[in-house]
């Protein structure tokens, strides 16, 4: 990459891990583009980074929209000049049942933002990475991506998906300079683990799958995102990332 003001997409960057990796990339330099359905989050993100003395901009997108991801792309392009580096975060946690019980709309709602949307942001991005001669990209995935959770095979069918279209592109682009990874977040706080189902005890049964005896925080998997898009060594492509205080060791 140049010294040039390097540009940044990032999806679901109105909360949690999206909302933390597009403030690092911010303080690393990088120009954001905060896209979120969410737009209270989203510009809340970016009134929060251009205060801090970075540089970003809102833009409305549903990740799971072949167009709204062109336009997000053209918003990167028109706003900022070009586009390096992309972190395709947006994702949901969709209905909790066992396959047998899982219609097939809870089924494509979570596919539709959490596998669909990757490929139609990668899509979008790579002829603008490339026209830059190269650029990175980060999918997040999740452990889930790596094994199986009782009550989520939309999800864990989704993250798998994402890790095997992560290794897909790198096989495809890493000659062109394109670096794109997947990263395995166990499960961190955010507003993803708000829901009913998250009582005290479902949440320390979920720490006690977690080794080091916590769960993650968005800061964490923001920082490793920060580092896979702007410092890593271009060698590093086509790799899933765990960062999970362990839970991929049990
Ligand atoms: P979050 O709910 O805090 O943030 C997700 C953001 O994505 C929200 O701002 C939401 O408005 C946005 N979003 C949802 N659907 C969208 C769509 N169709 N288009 C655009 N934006 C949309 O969740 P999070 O925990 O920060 O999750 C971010 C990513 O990390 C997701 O892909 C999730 O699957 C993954 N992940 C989370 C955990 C965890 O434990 N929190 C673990 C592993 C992986």
């Amino acid at each position: 990459m140049s010294n040039e003001q390097r540009v940044a997409v990032v999806t679901g960057a109105g909360s949690g891990i999206g909302e933390a990796a597009a403030k690092q990339l911010a303080t690393r330099g990088f120009a954001v583009v905060v896209a979120d359905i969410d737009e209270t989050g989203g510009v809340r993100v970016v009134e929060e980074i251009t205060n801090a003395g970075g540089t970003a901009a809102f833009f409305a997108a549903d990740a799971s929209d072949p167009d709204a991801n062109e336009a997000l792309v053209a918003f990167a392009v028109e706003t900022y000049g070009g586009l390096d580096a992309a972190v395709n975060n947006a994702g949901i946690g969709g209905d909790m049942l066992p396959t047998g019980d899982y219609t097939p709309e809870a089924w494509r709602k979570v596919m539709a933002v959490n596998l669909d949307g990757v490929f139609y942001g990668v899509r979008a991005q790579l002829p603008r990475l490339l026209a830059r001669g190269g650029g990175t990209i980060v999918n997040i995935a999740s452990i889930l991506g790596q094994v199986s959770f009782a009550g989520a095979p939309a999800y864990v069918a989704a993250k798998h998906g994402v890790v095997g279209l992560t290794k897909q592109v790198a096989n495809e682009y890493s000659a062109q300079g394109i670096r794109v990874n997947a990263v395995g977040p166990g499960f961190i706080r955010t507003p993803l683990l708000d829901r009913p189902e998250m009582t005290d005890e479902v949440i320390d049964m979920l720490v006690g799958l977690h080794p080091i005896g916590r769960l993650g925080e968005p800061d964490e998997v923001g920082a490793l995102i920060a580092w896979l898009v702007a410092d890593a060594p271009d060698f590093l492509t086509g790799a899933y990332v765990p960062i999970d205080g362990g839970y991929l060791t049990r």
